[in-house]
């Protein structure tokens, strides 16, 4: 059966979806249709934005993020920390920022006197991501860090504590959960279109190359990185599980297998299959690989329908595809700016106090199952969480 939402219905639930500012500028043509001589509602004057401060200027920040500020309306680039302050000043220069806002990693702490800072995004490897995120909040700015939120339960604990104590906000960069397709998956399963949900299944892999890829190198280094490929990327099959059920895991099981005599694979492991099981009974089963070509997908399987997202995880187009007994079909959705929309809801939440939709505690949750996870695989028995 032929999909009959027109890209106008697409829009209208992409807007209702998102209820953000990124959103609504995300949408072509919305702003286009104003007359020239109208100021555009939609438009937040630069002044009038958040200022982020962008902590660590490798591979992730300087491709995917700070371009993408381009397209928000509530957020924009005012500080810049790296170690290398040749790149910090270049990129500067590019985003407009000024030199006196340009931090190392040792004067960090003194971005509390930049009144133009408001948020802190934390983008360094995963093992710095608890003193970074406290010495943020210790600064009295919020904080916005990169997925995992930290490499144990209790440095997570200690991270929303020391924002709680600062009265600050305290966001993990789940941008899924800002992703119009991955919503519309969501919103398709809550209305029952697939019938009751019986099971998840989700892989994440990509060939981590330190060899080649900086970005890659801290990847294998367990101080750095916590843990291999479920720390880095099966991370989006463990909360896509969740956000795709509604629920939290009663159990995990899991297997990892990691080639020892692979120098890659010495601290850190590279396949890892783990379920989990959810109190409705529905049943996940989940890979990540740091030896698979690249994939990351998921799919829910009801009774009367599954649904695909593949990718689900990925930086942009997305797909999505149901089926049933009349065949299979694609509905028409709108591609959005995942990134520019977590921005966005961040410094949204600041200006209205409200609790961000991904906040800290949805970070230490996924902690949480990653170490019960790793507990799994290493006593080769279920696991209650
Ligand atoms: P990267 O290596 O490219 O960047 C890390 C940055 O941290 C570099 O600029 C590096 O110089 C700096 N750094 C500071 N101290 C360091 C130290 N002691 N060792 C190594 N680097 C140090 O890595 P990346 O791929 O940009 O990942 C950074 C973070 O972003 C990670 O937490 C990762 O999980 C996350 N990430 C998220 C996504 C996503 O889609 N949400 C995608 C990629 C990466």
């Amino acid at each position: 059966m032929a999909d009959t939402s027109t890209s106008l219905d697409s829009r209208r639930r992409f807007l209702a979806q998102l209820s953000l500012g990124a959103a609504l500028a995300a949408v072509a043509g919305a702003a286009a249709a104003l007359p020239q001589s109208e100021p555009d509602p939609m438009k937040t004057t630069d002044s009038a934005k958040l200022g982020y401060a962008i902590v660590g200027l490798g591979k992730f920040a300087t491709q995917q993020i700070m371009p993408n500020f381009k397209d928000c309306q509530h957020a924009r680039i005012t500080a810049l920390v790296s170690g290398s302050p040749e790149k910090a000043r270049k990129l500067a220069r590019e985003y407009g920022v000024a030199e006196k806002s340009v931090y190392s990693y040792e004067n960090f702490d003194s971005i509390k006197d930049n009144p133009e800072v408001d948020i802190v995004y934390i983008i360094l490897p995963n093992g710095l991501h608890a003193e970074y995120t406290i010495r943020a909040a210790r600064a009295g700015k919020h904080v916005l860090c990169e997925k995992p939120m930290a490499t144990s339960v209790e440095d997570c604990q200690k991270m929303i504590d020391a924002c709680n104590k600062a009265g600050k906000k305290l966001m993990i960069a789940y941008r899924a959960h800002y992703e119009p397709f991955n919503l519309d998956a969501v919103e398709r399963i809550r209305k029952g279109e697939l019938g009751k949900l019986r099971a998840i299944t989700s892989d994440h892999g990509r060939p981590v190359k330190p060899t080649e890829e900086k970005a890659d190198v801290w990847r294998v280094d367990k101080k750095l990185a916590g843990g291999g490929s479920l720390m880095d990327i099966g991370i989006y099959a463990l909360n896509a599980a969740r956000y795709l059920t509604g629920e939290e895991p009663e159990e995990v099981t899991a297997q990892e297998f990691s080639d020892k005599s692979d120098p890659r694979f010495k601290e850190v492991e590279d396949n890892i299959h783990f379920t989990l099981r959810f109190p409705s009974g529905v049943l996940a089963s989940c890979t990540s690989s740091y030896s698979y070509a690249e994939v990351k997908r998921g799919r829910a399987f009801g009774d009367k329908a599954w649904l695909d997202l593949d990718p689900l995880s990925d930086y942009y187009e997305h797909n999505l595809k149901i089926g049933d007994k009349e065949g299979k079909r694609e509905p028409k959705l709108q591609e959005g700016n995942q990134f520019a929309a977590q921005l966005d809801h961040l410094a949204e939440c600041v200006r209205d106090n409200k609790t961000p939709k991904t906040p800290g505690e949805e970070g230490l949750k996924d902690v949480r199952y990653i170490m019960a996870i790793y507990e799994a695989a290493r006593k080769g028995k279920a696991v209650k969480v």
